[in-house]
């Protein structure tokens, strides 16, 4: 499989709560039902096709769109995949099933034993004369921050070619590299708007500090401290129980969403979001703005979601 990569679309979505809402469709990204997981993988096999590693290690669980994507990348080439996965996270959905299909080994073992379990793997693959690349959990680190800066800058020049301005993006902030990325587009082009992460799990101060660890870690020496941190707005009030926990409000947008635009949302992640953006508008009665709301996949999962509720 040959990656190729053209610009995702935006779809102007029309007037919503007061504003003019516009939508980047990187659930469209065009292997593997996309999502950001793709954008990052984009990069990381660019360094996996020029390296010549014959396997891959990584972690995330077994029901993740990261390992999904990373799984199907690997059995295009016919390279071997290891996931290492903790025994919390399991899970039977469609990503897991994708993962089985696409040959990939899943370890799971108890969440204290992540970290040594992938060394381990890394060092055995390693004695066994094997050249294994490894990826963090999620594609965060450096190589996923500089996919979102690319993604920055295909909406910079969305905005150029038609003569528009967006005052806020939004979008689903996990790890935090997507968040990281689109940070560091901004601050790299002197821009100003306001980049808002809904946060799906984590909490702050921490969930905060490690997108403002990421950006600093990306763009070096040069940058003002304060300015990183102004730029870095995360807001963690619609995290519910925690990563997974999803709600009636939610399910609700999702459905909505579906029927007014015909553009699926998950609720684990850009479902959550957009009702996190929704309820952000209302609340900071914000009005008049140009809005554009990232989309950053997750589609097997509403799939999950119609299976698990037989309705929607
Ligand atoms: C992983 C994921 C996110 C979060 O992205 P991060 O870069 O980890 O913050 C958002 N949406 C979807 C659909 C995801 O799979």
């Amino acid at each position: 499989m040959k990656l190729e990569m053209e610009r995702t679309p935006v779809q102007d979505l029309g007037k919503y709560l007061s504003n003019h809402l516009f939508i980047k469709r990187d659930d469209l990204i065009p292997y593997s039902f996309g999502g950001n997981k793709a954008r990052k993988a984009f990069l990381f096999f660019h360094e996996i096709d020029n390296g010549g590693n014959d396997c891959v290690v990584t972690y995330g669980s077994g029901s993740s769109n990261h390992c999904r994507v990373i799984a199907n990348l690997c059995a295009a080439r016919g390279l071997s995949c290891y996931i290492v996965s903790s025994l919390e996270e399991a899970k039977n959905t469609f990503n897991t099933q994708m993962i089985k299909l696409f040959g990939a080994r899943i370890i799971t073992v108890p969440m204290e034993k992540v970290h040594d379990t992938i060394l381990d793997i890394i060092s055995v693959l390693r004695s066994e004369g094997r050249d294994p690349f490894f990826i963090e959990g999620g594609g965060h680190g450096n190589i996923g921050t500089k996919a979102y800066i690319q993604c920055y800058q295909e909406i910079l020049s969305y905005e150029e070619e038609n003569k528009k301005h967006f005052d806020y993006i939004f979008f689903a902030s996990g790890t935090g590299t997507t968040h990281a990325g689109l940070v560091c587009g901004k601050l790299m082009n002197n821009d100003n708007r306001r980049i808002i992460g809904i946060s799906v799990a984590r909490k702050n101060p921490r969930g905060r500090n490690v997108i403002i660890d990421s950006v600093c870690s990306y763009l070096g020496e040069g940058f003002e401290h304060e300015s990183i941190e102004s730029a870095v707005i995360f807001v963690d009030d619609y995290t519910g129980k925690g990563y997974g926990d999803t709600n009636g409000d939610i399910r609700a947008i999702i459905r909505n969403v579906i029927e007014t635009y015909g553009i699926p949302l998950d609720p684990i992640y850009s479902g959550k979001a957009f009702f996190g953006m929704s309820d952000y508008l209302i609340k900071n009665r914000i009005q008049g703005a140009n809005i554009l709301f990232l989309h950053t996949g997750g589609t097997p999962l509403f799939f999950d979601m119609l299976r698990e509720e037989n309705t929607i």
